[in-house]
């Protein structure tokens, strides 16, 4: 349930709300916008009237019953304004959400050596990505498959951020390896197959690292939404959410199906800044660019592309993977359907 004051509202009013709400055993959550205060009321709500709640007091403008199981998540807890999730990088702060632009991030599938992540670093920045992503976590489908080089590559992409001035976006996997990892990450990214890992999610809800997470392949938006809100009920506000492609029937020609629909949909039900993947979203290197600037076109805040600088030698998802080429390729065509929608040119990052 969320209680909207109206403008004005003395705080020795609100304060005095929040304990009644305390008393009855909820947790009021105060959100201070611009003009308004609007509280939300986290707990079991189910027996309150919203007729009876409003007459407490002639300072509550509204009171809304959220019908969505999430609340922090909604929309409607940041009074129908987006978010911005601002992250630190060596090159000053970046923001994603939905009145800045588009933020791009790129990078292999998994980091492999010390040579191929510098080098690979050094050309998504040239090309004008904010963002270095790779794995040394890896979740793989065949225990035989290459796992990642775990710490190590931990390492490496200390190096890499250190070289080119990137932030960095890399996954984490385990409860055991989030402080390892949010060491070194700028963004903590939890992956498709860990969606629904909650004892992670509260893990990387209650450190300070923005968090990434990826929409499961079979997971509906508001199971998303959900594994989101453990996030932020853990404390932690800065969330990005990744649409990363649907498994469906027909799995002939692409790997997954990227749901672009999320953008609007998604739009609707958060605040939360959006990013789209589609590089797991079709599998296919090919089909990379048509989905990248259809992603754009609908409004994303953010992509996730994978290059590798010899994707037939990638020891994971090498036909996805652009080459640098066609990554810089990519951007040029980026930028004219990202200007047309207002969303470009990229930021020049605010030196902090
Ligand atoms: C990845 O980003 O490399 C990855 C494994 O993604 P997903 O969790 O979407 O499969
Ligand atoms: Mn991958």
């Amino acid at each position: 349930m969320i209680v909207v004051m109206r403008v004005g509202s003395p705080e020795a009013e609100v304060d005095r709300l929040c304990e009644d709400f305390e008393a009855w055993g909820l947790t009021p959550e105060r959100i201070v916008g611009k003009h308004k205060v609007v509280i939300g009321l986290v707990g079991d709500t189910a027996d309150l009237d919203e007729q009876q709640l409003q007459e407490r007091s002639e300072w509550i403008e509204t009171v809304l019953r959220v019908e969505r199981p999430y609340k922090r998540a909604s929309r409607e807890y940041r009074h129908g304004e987006a978010s911005e999730v601002l992250v630190s990088t060596p090159n000053g702060k970046v923001a994603f959400g939905e009145q800045h632009p588009v933020v791009v991030v790129a990078g292999p599938c998994s980091v492999e050596n010390e040579e191929m992540i510098i080098a690979t670093a050094q050309a998504v920045k040239a090309s004008g990505a904010q963002f270095l992503r790779g794995g040394a976590y890896k979740p793989r489908t065949s225990p035989y498959a290459f796992q990642g080089h775990g710490e190590s590559a931990l390492g490496l992409l200390a190096a890499a951020r250190e070289a080119s001035g990137l932030g960095i976006i890399t996954e984490v996997m385990d409860t055991a390896d989030v402080e390892k990892v949010a060491e070194v990450a700028d963004v903590l990214q939890v992956g498709a197959r860990n969606m629904q890992n909650f004892a992670l999610l509260k893990k990387v809800g209650a450190q300070d690292k923005p968090v990434l997470i990826k929409r499961g392949m079979s997971s509906t938006i508001d199971e998303w939404l959900m594994a989101a809100e453990y996030i932020l009920a853990a404390g932690n506000p800065n969330v990005i959410l990744c649409e990363r492609g649907l498994r469906t029937f027909d799995r002939s020609y692409t790997r997954n199906t990227l749901d672009i629909a999320v953008v609007p949909v998604l739009r609707s039900l958060t605040h939360l800044p959006i990013m789209l993947d589609p590089s797991h979203g079709t599998g296919r290197w090919e089909y990379v660019p048509a989905m990248a600037k259809a992603c754009i076109a609908a409004g994303t805040d953010s992509l996730m592309i994978e290059v590798h600088p010899n994707p037939a030698k990638a020891l994971s998802d090498g036909p996805q993977s652009l080459t640098p080429e066609r990554f810089e390729q990519l951007m040029a065509e980026l930028a004219v359907i990202g200007k047309a929608v207002e969303r470009w040119p990229l930021p020049e990052p605010v030196l902090v």
